[in-house]
């Protein structure tokens, strides 16, 4: 078969057949090109170039859409934001605006009167006070304040998160510290040489935790955010300055922290979320490559992300971040100084996610979380310095001199990095590894008493492996659970999509769990008899209440800018009933 089918072939001139066809394809097409410009006006060519360009562009949208997306998934996109649409469209229409109005002012309301406290006892300062207040009155009101409108009991360790306290003996040695270097700023690193030397200092301590190569560096920055925001803009000017991409797209895990939204939204780059393995609740990694396309700036996962404390596959990511030739950035901000020992800590079940991991060119890792630094002080970490450079903002041109500023802000506070400093060199290799262990222990605690006495009730969510467990349930409202468990004085993160709830361990809590266990139990059983249990109208459960009462997100976006608002606000609104 194969041999009369070469005989047959032999008998054509290949060459002459096909540059016969080619010529006159070419032919053809160049007469009707110089026809159709020579009886056509010029604006109807006009018209046609741009309409063959939209025509370019709505198809390989389609084509871009329906690979990342698969053809079902596309359409359901489609059809979930004509809904959303539509909604708004009726929310806004006269049938109902008044309930909604009525519905966010309420939520509105309960927000600000959980918000806005103040107590009768308290002097007001609206405006500057005509003479200054004498240094003993000001301390005196600032005991006085923390009386009458105490913080929420952190110090029980019952707060997810939030206050990562590394024990009183800290706090007055960092207090000491700032008042040192209280006017030190890193702006002038000529007039303040010690804080130069101690800024320097950190960042190379964070590099020999993360395993960083010849040639790596970073930059302090003022926390997770910031970090993330750098590195953001690193990737997008590497983009523009070195392969000239125009219109820069980020790719992000769905978990990934909002920081990454925040560059996108800051800095004008294109974001991708990318959802998770159903299983593991890791990014999908295969979803993760049909986004990359030629305008690709960045990639990232998260070592863990905030919402599940989940780690994502560095190692896959960063086998495609090397193929595709594109940075990629690991989250490393909440896990910092946990991820950074666990494994010098003994765990053996531990991922690489460092600098380890080819691919991997930049990492964030917050010193003011599990650092236990004081609170305003990350690292961004950077394979090496070209990218580091891509942050920097140079200007050559300024009245006011030649001007450079590595990070976001001008001036900044030299004073939050001699406290990190000071404390990581007061806590060392050897305490930091203690509370690694600690933490880890308590979660994995916390973890094993949902799994072995509240399941199926409350579910774990994936394999968590450090110090944040989230659980969700498809029996009872967790966001009622929450409530519970608030009226007892424990404020776990409340999640959504799913519903869920997670407890970012802290040193604080970690004498606390079983006593968190226990109260699970309780407020778990409780919820079970009483399956009418309403959500309560208040704080967090009446954001999510309202959200997705209306399934809208219009909505939801007016309730967090009147969160927002009211941070500013002296007084809460009236409820007009
Ligand atoms: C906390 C956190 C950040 C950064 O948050 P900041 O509040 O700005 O410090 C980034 N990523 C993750 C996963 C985090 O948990």
């Amino acid at each position: 078969m194969s041999l009369s089918c070469e005989s047959w072939s032999n008998k054509i001139d290949w060459d002459r057949f096909c540059s016969l066809d080619v010529n006159l394809a070419a032919h053809l097409l160049w007469n009707r090109l110089i026809t159709y410009f020579k009886v056509t006006p010029w604006y109807q060519i006009v018209k046609d170039y741009l309409f063959l360009i939209l025509c370019y562009k709505i198809v390989s949208d389609l084509i871009f859409n329906v690979k990342c997306y698969g053809p079902m998934g596309y359409v359901k996109r489609l059809v979930h934001l004509w809904i959303k649409k539509t909604i708004n469209w009726l929310l806004k229409s006269p049938l109902l605006r008044e309930k909604v109005e009525k519905q966010v002012n309420d939520a509105l309301v309960s927000i600000e009167n959980d918000l806005i406290k103040t107590d009768p006892r308290l002097p007001d300062y609206v405006s500057l006070p005509e003479k200054g207040v004498s240094q003993d009155m000001v301390l005196e009101q600032l005991d006085q304040l923390q009386t009458a409108l105490p913080h929420t009991k952190w110090e029980d360790g019952k707060v997810s998160g939030a206050v990562y306290h590394g024990g009183s003996k800290l706090i007055n040695l960092q207090s000491q510290a700032f008042e040192k270097y209280c006017v030190a700023n890193q702006l002038h690193p000529d007039v303040f040489p010690a804080v130069r030397k101690m800024e320097s200092e950190v960042v190379s301590m964070i590099l020999k935790m993360f395993n960083a190569p010849e040639g790596a560096c970073g930059t302090t920055t003022s926390g997770g955010t910031e970090s993330l925001l750098l590195a953001s803009l690193s990737a997008k000017m590497y983009g523009l300055r070195h392969k000239g991409i125009k219109n820069p797209e980020m790719i992000a895990p769905i978990t990934a922290h909002a920081g990454f939204d925040k560059a996108s939204y800051y800095f004008g780059i294109k974001m991708h979320h990318v959802p998770l393995n159903p299983i593991t609740f890791k990014v999908d990694l295969k979803r993760v490559e049909k986004f990359i396309n030629k305008n690709t700036v960045m990639l990232c996962g998260s070592v863990p992300n905030f919402p599940h404390g989940i780690d994502d596959d560095i190692v896959g990511l960063g086998k495609i971040a090397q193929k595709h030739n594109i940075p990629l950035h690991v989250d490393c901000c909440l896990g910092s100084f946990v991820v950074a020992f666990a494994e010098k800590a003994g765990f053996t079940d531990m991922p690489v996610f460092d600098f380890r991991v080819p691919g991997v060119t930049s990492i964030s890792c917050d010193t003011h979380k599990y650092g236990f630094a004081p609170k305003g002080s990350s690292v961004l970490m950077y394979r090496n310095e070209v990218l580091r450079s891509e942050q920097y903002y140079i200007n050559p041109d300024w009245v006011g001199g030649l001007y450079g500023s590595s990070t976001l802000a001008g001036s900044r506070p030299g004073a939050l990095v001699v406290g990190c400093w000071a404390t990581m060199i007061n806590i060392g290799e050897d305490g930091y590894m203690k509370s690694c262990r600690d933490l880890i222990n308590a979660a994995r605690k916390l973890k094993n008493f949902i799994e072995t006495h509240l399941s199926p009730t409350l579910r774990i969510i994936g394999d968590p492996k450090f110090s944040v467990v989230a659980f969700t349930s498809d029996v009872i409202d967790v966001y009622e659970l929450s409530d519970r468990l608030a009226k007892n004085g424990w404020h776990l993160s409340t999640l959504q999509k799913p519903a869920a709830l997670h407890l970012a361990v802290t040193r604080l809590s970690i004498d606390a769990i079983d006593e968190l266990c226990e109260l699970l139990s309780r407020s778990v059983n409780d919820l079970l008899k009483d399956p009418n249990a309403r959500p309560s109208s208040t704080g967090t459960s009446a954001v999510y209440g309202v959200a997705g009462s209306v399934k809208t997100t219009g909505v939801a976006d007016r309730l967090i800018v009147g969160f927002l608002d009211s941070l500013y606000k002296l007084k809460p609104r009236p409820n007009k009933n």
